[in-house]
């Protein structure tokens, strides 16, 4: 079109598209969710822009809330329509090119190491996987502040807008149409399209209509000679004629005929508002996947579904994702990263209040809807709500016990348990999932620990490592308390890089040689964590690499410092100028004759390792 204007599209997305285009990636299917989904995140968007401007949602057909897809056979183009917020003309050219998302270089390194195609969602770059399916892409759009424009584009690193003057006013929302790529007509059969949306978009809180054929019964008079012959009809079948009939009666014969109408692919169930005693594990798998734009074959670890009464009403479905996603730690303390979608009666009010969750717990993905908040207020105003304290500080507590549990179900945890046969047997499908969810999020309670004072002692519990008598496996506090010695009072335990080399400490010797057992921590947050982790069930933690080390009493102790008083004394003279606080005798050690060690209050020799490789 002459009028049109042309843009380039910024190079990393240019480059996205080229790999889209060149996949051999077999499964196309995802286009189509991640249309869906955009969708019905914009239709999310006008929702709530209502609640605050009764007008921004229009009249008449405008104002219904929903989806269409539509099939071209002829002209093999599939579209898929909202009525949702819709992009201005600046909107277009910013979000389906020009600047590209944060996930957006992420993604295309992803790629190019053999990434999955399928986690494009979850990367915020959805829309182009348009491009598996279609060689040319229109957008119409029609929003409220705006004209009705068209975004179009081959793919071949260029796009083009204009304004639109030819095809039918949408009164608000989005239309894409996809013109297919030969090998992609599979799209323009209903039954493919049906498929589609039942198997990842079920849960789309938006109606989701197919512009669908339907064969439908008519009855029509049976004497008089068919003057609807064009019509498709493909079978008759004559009435049965009963002796009793009224001979006046004309008689009547059923005709197939085909018709085309809307029909709802979707019922919009909100899981989280059912009973949850009526959810098939299946659902929940499938509202995580939906949820999560994570389509894999893994389903979540587990998950907690629940209501609040009281002051505050809320229900809410939290899950444990399989997997931790790419960039869980990434700028953990500087980025706004939670996975928590806030409801207030039904309507979505936003993903990105960091005040539902504390970060340590922005693994969670899940939602919250409340009946308690108002509505009609802005987002400023609802994160400032005094509800969200509340609501926050018992979605911790459900957190928290849902993880609990994970450990309590896992036959390899406790595993000095007493368990009758038939508990052992449903136990078995459990085995190892605590391991797994510490192999994933261990470091999120660990940083819970550091963060949480009020939940202190619940993540304590939460905690695992190996230590000296591990034999590779994990241990919890409460197995460690279980098996100290009599007599016992600290838990000793250990920091390092590695458990090989803590094996090999000679901190170990003694303590090792009298039979304790003494918790090995090998990952660098360990030492912040012990900063903040004092004690545990009225036991103190006792690093053995530091001073204060007491081994229970040893009489022969106090004469050997006396003796050697001169040897201590002489030796802290001649070390004074290196920093060497004291000189002592000890029982500390077995083999090894001396070892330098911290004192008390100071970092220990890892934690200064640590702080000398941050400050590099
Ligand atoms: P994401 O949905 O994660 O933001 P996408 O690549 O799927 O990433 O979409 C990019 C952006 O394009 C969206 O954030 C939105 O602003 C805009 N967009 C896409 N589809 C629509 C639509 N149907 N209606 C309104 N805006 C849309
Ligand atoms: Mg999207």
């Amino acid at each position: 079109r002459n009028s049109a204007e042309k843009f380039e599209f910024q190079a990393e997305v240019s480059r996205l598209m080229d790999i889209i285009i060149n996949s051999l990636y077999s499964n196309k299917d995802i286009f189509l969710r991640e249309l869906i989904s955009n969708a019905s995140d914009a239709l999310d968007k006008i929702r709530f822009l209502t609640l605050t401007d009764k007008e921004a949602l229009g009249e008449g057909d405008t104002a219904k809330l929903e989806i269409q897809i539509k099939l071209d056979k002829e002209n093999k183009i599939l579209s898929i329509r909202d009525r949702g917020v819709g992009m201005t003309k600046e909107d277009l050219i910013k979000n389906l090119g020009t600047i590209a998302k944060s996930g957006t270089s992420a993604f295309v390194e992803k790629m190019q190491t053999g990434g999955d195609l399928n986690l494009i969602g979850q990367f915020g770059v959805g829309f182009y996987s348009v491009y598996l399916v279609a060689d040319y892409v229109e957008v119409v759009s029609k929003h409220n502040d705006d004209k009705q424009y068209v975004w179009e584009s081959k793919a071949d690193g260029s796009f083009a807008i204009s304004e639109d003057t030819w095809n039918e006013p949408l009164g608000r929302g989005t239309e894409i149409k996809l013109h297919l790529r030969d090998e992609a007509k599979e799209y323009l059969e209903e039954g493919k399209l049906k498929d589609l949306v039942k198997k990842y978009s079920e849960f789309i809180n938006f109606p989701i209509y197919l512009w669908a054929t339907k064969e439908v019964d008519v009855e029509v008079p049976a004497d008089e000679e068919s003057s609807e012959e064009e019509e498709s009809t493909t079978e008759t079948t004559e009435e049965e004629e009963t002796e009793d009939d009224e001979e006046k009666k004309p008689k009547t014969k059923t005709v197939k005929e085909t018709t085309t109408e809307w029909e709802l692919l979707n019922d919009m169930k909100a899981v989280w508002l059912r009973n949850p005693k009526e959810v098939t594990e299946e659902e929940y798998a499938k509202f995580y996947h939906s949820l999560a734009k994570d389509f894999g074959d893994d389903k979540p670890m587990t998950w907690s579904h629940f209501s609040a009464e009281g002051d505050v009403e809320f229900k809410a479905l939290l899950f444990v994702p399989p997997k931790a996603p790419h960039d869980l730690y990434e700028s953990y303390y500087n980025a706004n990263k939670s996975n928590l979608k806030l409801y207030v009666r039904r309507v979505f009010i936003s993903d990105e209040f960091d005040d539902l969750l504390p970060k340590y717990l922005s693994f969670l993905m899940g939602i919250v809807d409340s009946d308690t908040l108002p509505l009609n207020v802005s987002r400023e105003m609802l994160q400032q709500h005094s509800s969200l304290k509340t609501i926050k500080k018992k979605l911790i507590r459900k957190a928290l016990d849902m993880i609990r549990k994970l450990a309590e179900e896992d036959p390899d945890e406790y595993s000095n348990k007493e368990k009758t046969d038939d508990e052992k047997s449903a136990m078995e499908e459990k085995k190892g999932q605590y391991a797994k969810f510490w192999n994933e999020f261990g470091k999120s309670v660990k940083l819970g620990i550091i963060e949480d004072a009020t939940n202190r002692n619940r993540l304590a519990k939460l905690l695992r490592f190996e230590s000296s008598k591990s034999d590779g496996k994990l241990v919890s506090l409460d197995e460690y308390i279980s098996r100290m010695k009599s007599g016992q009072k600290d838990i000793f335990y250990l920091t390092g890089s590695s458990k090989e080399q803590l094996e090999k400490s000679p901190f170990l010797e003694q303590l090792t040689k009298k039979n304790y057992e003494v918790i090995y921590f090998t990952d660098p947050v360990d030492e912040y964590l012990m900063q903040y982790l004092m004690d545990y069930e009225d036991k103190k933690f006792q690093n053995v690499s530091k001073e204060g080390l007491k081994l229970g009493k040893d009489s022969k102790l106090k004469d050997l410092k006396e003796s050697f008083k001169e040897l201590t004394d002489w030796w802290k003279k001649a070390l004074d100028t290196e920093g060497i606080d004291s000189v002592k005798i000890s029982n500390r050690l077995h083999n090894t004759p001396c070892v330098v060690v911290t004192s008390k209050y100071g970092w220990s020799s890892n934690m200064e390792k640590i702080m000398q490789a941050q400050t590099l």
